[in-house]
């Protein structure tokens, strides 16, 4: 863990840059539904859960220390890759730039939401443009979807719950404790980078029930969320530990955070390269851009590798959604984490994600810009 990019502390330097846009404008496409995930209510004629038994290596133990009880999260180890990457210069994102970039996308789009925008390396010089078009836009935290998947797999990874090798069967249906929860689709066997490109829900919830309700709940807490802002969800009772982790664990329970929330988390957990269980699930997020099943590929940009994931939730209008898209980028060795959040729109493969796509595109060609100057003024 980097000390000095708690949550706490990054949450005040926000606080310092903050930029607030507001205008007013027409709103929102049709939604896809079919791109939403759902629990299903109890049933009493169950399907047999889909997924594979994990191996007994996978599972977590006493005899693996990363789990134990006094260990809330496991960070990313802070490596000879990740110290090279936080010093290389000059590497800071130009954020007025984003920011203007941010606001005309929003303004087009006629979205209502925000777009966050942090220094990767740094966690500081955070940038959050709001945005209100025709639906109103409350100031609170929200649920985030499937955002929330990279960060769970990635830390499942770490403290041993699943090796990279898990594969599961999706058919649509998982069984836990008597409920049947549903993915959106029938996806067939995933691996983890197939799982996070489709965001299949049933592989998500495989990762939670391993990953267990404790050692969940630490997670999240461990990420930073329900601290200054939002909520985290309150522990499940004795009986339902199961069926409270996969719906935790798919970001539909009662987690609440704010964009900026998720930003830090990202930049705290996925942005440092050289950790294994970082790359497996960058891996993943990058297939979400790149692989033609990905829900993110309208946040691809021509000469820039994006890592990214969607989240959608059920909004407060009948027939629309609150929609995320979190992209780290360059994907490798990111500058930039860019979060979209979209109030009352389309699910999130329909706004959030090109909407992603056309602020880092105008980085992306500034830079290249900046570049051609600078080669042209070295002549
Ligand atoms: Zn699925």
């Amino acid at each position: 863990m980097r000390p000095h990019l708690l949550a706490s502390s990054r949450l005040a330097v926000s606080t310092a840059l903050l930029v607030l846009i507001a205008s007013s404008g027409a709103c929102a496409d049709a939604p896809d539904p079919a791109s939403v995930s759902r629990t299903s209510a109890p049933t009493s004629s169950a399907p047999t859960p889909s997924a594979p038994t994990p191996s007994a290596d996978g599972a977590p133990g006493a005899a693996d220390p990363r789990a134990g009880a006094d260990q809330p999260i496991a960070p990313p180890p802070d490596g000879r890759e990740a110290q090279a990457w936080r010093a290389e210069q000059p590497t800071l994102p130009e954020m007025l730039f984003m920011a203007g970039a941010a606001k005309q996308t929003l303004e087009a789009l006629e979205i209502s939401g925000s777009a966050v925008l942090l220094d990767a390396r740094t966690g500081e010089r955070i940038v959050q443009v709001d945005h209100e078009a025709k639906a109103p836009l409350p100031t609170q935290p929200w649920s985030p979807g499937s955002s929330i998947k990279p960060l769970l797999v990635a830390n499942a990874l770490r403290l041993g719950a699943i090796q990279d090798d898990l594969r599961v069967a999706c058919d649509g249906h998982y069984e836990v404790d008597g409920q049947v929860m549903s993915c959106f689709s029938s996806h067939g066997e995933l691996d983890l980078a197939g799982a996070l490109a489709t965001s299949c829900n049933e592989y998500a919830y495989e990762v939670a029930r391993l990953l267990g309700a404790p050692a969940l709940l630490r997670s999240l807490q461990g990420f930073g969320f329900g601290q200054d802002s939002g909520s985290l969800p309150a522990p499940p009772g004795p009986d339902d530990a199961d069926v409270w982790a996969v719906t935790e664990g798919v970001g539909h329970g009662e987690l609440r955070v704010t964009p900026a929330q998720l930003a830090t988390a990202y930049a705290d957990h996925l942005a440092p390269p050289g950790d294994p269980a970082r790359e497996a699930v960058v891996a993943g997020m990058i297939a979400a851009v790149e692989d033609e099943r990905g829900t993110a590929t309208a946040a691809a940009v021509p000469g820039l590798r994006v890592a990214a994931k969607t989240g959608t939730t059920e909004g407060s209008t009948e027939g629309l959604y609150d929609s995320w898209l979190v992209a780290m980028a360059p994907a490798e060795r990111p500058d930039v984490v860019l979060v979209v959040f979209v109030h009352d729109g389309p699910v999130a493969s329909q706004i959030a994600a090109p909407a992603a796509g056309q602020i880092l595109a105008a980085w992306s060609e500034r830079q290249a810009a900046l570049t051609d100057q600078a080669a042209t003024q070295s002549l």
